[in-house]
């Protein structure tokens, strides 16, 4: 899409009732960021609430009682995320991911994936529609999500060990439940299941072997997520993560490991089979080996605000477009004009930076708001 097609975001939020019609051409097509990189995964955020707090998230005592979150008026309703994704489809995006906080406490949520699930890309192919959980609701809902259209769930588990479980969700929620809606989702049909571990060294790295052993040749692929200074409020330290490296070393020592390649460009885990045809693990290494050259991602807020990077501190707000008069040329254009002035990529630069006069980093938003 030529430049003279896109609209300024700001002139849109002043935009009169009728649109000028240099402006009104429809802004479709693949979306390349300033440093040639595609469109193609939007991660919606459903809510900013969670059941769990686990510390490298939502850390009890700044998630407590008094805090604030978004009023049920400031969310996007499902007709205005529906109208948005159908957008970004038409600019190239081909995979949709429903988080949040957790996705699952969102009220009537298959009803939105069933609009989604309706939504084709201009070649007329459904969306990959997916959905990041902490599984402690998934037994009961499982079988709804996957009659409303969702191909595929990743759940978050990270550790088997129930103790060790319980701590790190803060919230004593049994390891038990969450691997019940792992089988609940298997015997849906929402396959290939992902199982996500967050490696805190220190914490659950103990973990590492026995959740190796557990999902080895059960046809769910387990991830290993290096634990990242996202947000403000985690208080990370670079003492606490664990390399993926090292990861990788500790399974292939019981296990011998092979290198596979990456199933689609812009995927954001390292995967590994087992040598022995136990299937596979991945290891995503956002700190230690940064894959911003190839991301790919815009995150949705649950109110709107549309995000470039996992560490931006600001969104472009687009509930002002949905709410006033733009119509669906106006905001495609306005999504094609923020693609195209993107140059995130924090993680490649964050050995660059010294931690403690990062002024940034106490205003970047949580990953339970953006979405992680
Ligand atoms: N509540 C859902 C869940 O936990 O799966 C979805 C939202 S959660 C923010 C999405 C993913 O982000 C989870 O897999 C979680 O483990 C991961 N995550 C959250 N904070 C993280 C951090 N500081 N470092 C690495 N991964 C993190
Ligand atoms: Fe909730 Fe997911 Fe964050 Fe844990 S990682 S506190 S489950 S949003
Ligand atoms: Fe993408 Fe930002 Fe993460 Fe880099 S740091 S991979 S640009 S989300």
């Amino acid at each position: 899409m030529s430049s003279q097609h896109v609209v300024k975001i700001a002139e849109i939020g002043r935009a009169p009732r009728a649109a000028p019609a240099a402006h009104a051409v429809p802004a479709t097509g693949v979306l390349l960021d300033r440093l040639a990189r595609p469109l193609t995964d939007l991660r919606i955020s459903v809510t900013d609430r969670c059941n769990f707090r686990c510390s490298y998230c939502m850390p009890k005592e700044v998630f407590d009682k008094d805090y604030q979150y978004l009023p049920h008026s400031a969310l996007l309703s499902f007709e205005e995320i529906t109208r948005l994704a159908r957008l970004f489809a038409s600019h190239g995006v081909r995979k949709i991911r429903l988080t949040g906080g957790e996705p699952l406490l969102r009220k009537n949520l298959e009803v939105l994936v069933e609009q989604l699930a309706a939504l084709r890309t201009p070649q007329g192919q459904p969306l990959d529609l997916t959905l990041t959980t902490n599984g402690s609701l998934l037994a009961r809902k499982a079988g709804a999500l996957k009659a409303a259209g969702l191909n595929r769930v990743t759940v978050s588990l990270d550790g088997l060990d129930d103790t060790v479980f319980r701590r790190m969700n803060d919230v004593d929620f049994p390891v038990a439940e969450v691997l019940a809606g792992i089988e609940a989702a298997k015997a849906a049909g929402l396959g290939p299941i992902k199982v996500n571990m967050v490696v805190k060294r220190g914490t659950n790295e103990q973990e590492i072997l026995p959740m190796a052993r557990h999902f080895r040749g059960s046809g769910v692929v387990l991830r290993f997520i290096e634990y990242m200074d996202v947000g403000a409020t985690n208080g990370w330290r670079m003492d606490e993560v664990l390399p993926s490296a090292e990861v990788v070393r500790r399974i292939g020592a019981e296990f011998p490991l092979v290198p596979l390649e990456a199933s689609a460009p812009g995927e954001t885990a390292q995967r590994w089979a087992y040598a022995d045809g136990g299937g596979e693990i991945g290891v995503i290494s956002s700190v230690t080996q940064a894959f911003c050259h190839d991301c790919s991602r815009a995150r949705l807020s649950t109110e709107g605000k549309l995000y470039l990077c996992l560490f931006a501190s600001q969104g472009h707000d687009l509930r002002p477009l949905l709410r006033g008069d733009a119509d669906d040329a106006q905001i495609a254009s306005a999504l094609g004009h923020i693609w195209q002035g993107r140059s995130d990529r924090y993680s490649e630069l964050r050995a660059s930076r010294v931690p403690d006069t990062d002024a940034g980093a106490a205003r970047r938003v949580e990953m339970s708001y953006i979405g992680g």
